[in-house]
């Protein structure tokens, strides 16, 4: 079998590294002229993503590549402590989350499945695909075409495999919360290494992490109702993003201002968004994985892990099953866990995005949530997924 894969983030290589274990070939189709983006400067990538990475023999690199961020420690804008959860840990088989740059995330996967040998074609952007009875192929916008047994659809949040799939398909839902932040250098803050510091702020939201090279890795969440119009966010200026956040946490305790003034990176922001349901991920020869099947809002810190997750089980499904099978089985093993996360960044970003009245209401619940959400019972669905890469996989019942 011979697959072609349509974009080289995250799932892309990932998916291409797991059907090479599975004994399928794929090349990677990649729109931009070379791989890493690095929109949103840094994440955290969750224990559950970890394990999905270790079931390929590939979490190495990125382990070397991030540092363990074990803790997340709340408070209010006043300065009260709200309460501290694990980030992943015990219940993750000891991966805790790590802290990582995009682009190193990017490189430490890309580098990995041209290491081992799988192809990336650079600068191929897919703007159609014709399937027959045997076969698949991919047209890109350079009047190229490629032909495969299968398509799967690893594009993000703007994916034209899920249009082709579905042309009703839904679009991406925006999240009332922008995305900014950056590294800062030469300011001493309070905190362990590795321990991320989140603050509900009395209009914005902050999060800070010292870093063990000395340097505070932070980001922020403005919210914003209405979703911006196009180039709105990146017409505003680095120096503008600097004064327009002193400003919203100028009535805040802690670092947040002084972390913000000693940025050492031009600062942009991005609008969030979401994906809660897309009805079909699939049809004969494509499917779509990762943030073009379930885009999750930033405040979860798993649609790496999912697009990961994703990737390393649809290789089980084809391994194990034939192709009329598999699609079927990978939708019905993913689709309830990927949902439930997606939920739960919706809610995570809503409280971020609290209007006045609901601040306080949220302020006084939290401690409550924090103590819950602290036992490992409560993070094991989340964080304590495991992907065995050795057992098979059974047919859907359907499909039996
Ligand atoms: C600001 C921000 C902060 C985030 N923070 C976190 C976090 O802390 N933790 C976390 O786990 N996740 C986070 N995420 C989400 C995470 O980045 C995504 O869930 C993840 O990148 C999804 O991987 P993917 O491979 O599905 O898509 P992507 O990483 O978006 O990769 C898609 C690839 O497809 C290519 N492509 C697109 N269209 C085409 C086409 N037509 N033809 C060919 N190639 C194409 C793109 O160029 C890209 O390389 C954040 C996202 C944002 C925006």
């Amino acid at each position: 079998m011979k697959a072609l894969i349509i974009g080289g983030g995250i799932a892309g290589p990932v998916t291409a590294m797991a059907l090479q274990k599975a004994g399928i070939d794929s090349t990677i189709y990649e729109a931009y002229p070379s791989g890493a983006g690095d929109t949103g400067a840094f994440l955290t990538f969750a224990g559950n993503g970890m394990n999905a990475l270790a079931a390929i023999g590939a979490d190495g690199p990125v382990r070397e590549a991030g540092f363990d961020t074990p803790r997340l420690i709340f408070t209010s804008g006043t300065g009260k402590r709200l309460g501290e959860i694990p980030n992943g840990g015990a219940v993750s088989g000891g991966n805790v989350s790590q802290t990582i740059r995009r682009g190193d995330l990017y490189q430490a996967l890309q580098s990995q499945a041209a290491e081992r040998g799988i192809q990336v074609e650079y600068g191929k952007r897919l703007v159609d695909a014709h399937t027959g009875p045997n076969s698949v192929t991919a047209l890109f916008a350079d009047g190229t075409e490629a032909t495969g047994d299968l398509l799967v659809g690893c594009d993000g949040l703007r994916s034209v495999t899920r249009r082709l799939i579905d042309p009703d398909a839904p679009v991406t839902r925006y999240v009332p919360v922008l995305n900014t932040g950056g590294f800062s250098a030469g300011v001493k803050v309070p905190g362990d290494p590795g321990d991320f510091h989140m603050m509900f702020g009395k209009r914005c939201f902050f999060g800070y992490v010292n870093a063990p090279n000395g340097e505070v890795w932070w980001f922020a969440n403005p919210p914003r109702r209405d979703e911006p119009v196009s180039h709105e966010l990146s017409a505003v200026e680095s120096g503008q993003w600097k004064r327009t956040l002193t400003e919203l946490f100028a009535d805040d305790a802690g670092p947040a201002v002084e972390i913000i003034q000693a940025t050492t990176n031009r600062l942009a922001a991005w609008s969030t968004y979401d994906l809660p349901k897309v009805p079909r991920w699939h049809n004969d020869r494509m499917i779509i994985l990762g943030d073009a099947a379930h885009a999750t809002s930033p405040s979860a810190g798993q649609g790496a892990s999912m697009a990961i997750e994703d990737g390393v089980l649809l290789a089980k499904c084809l391994r194990d099953l034939p192709l009329a099978d598999a699609f079927p089985a990978f939708t019905d093993l993913r689709r309830e866990r990927v949902e439930a996360v997606v939920a739960a960044g919706a809610r995570s970003a809503n409280d971020k995005a609290a209007g006045p009245v609901a601040r306080v209401i949220r302020d006084l619940m939290l401690p409550l949530v924090f103590r819950k959400m602290s036992t490992s019972k409560a993070q094991e669905w989340m964080y304590g997924y495991r992907i065995d890469w050795d057992s098979p996989v059974t047919p859907p019942a359907r499909a039996a």
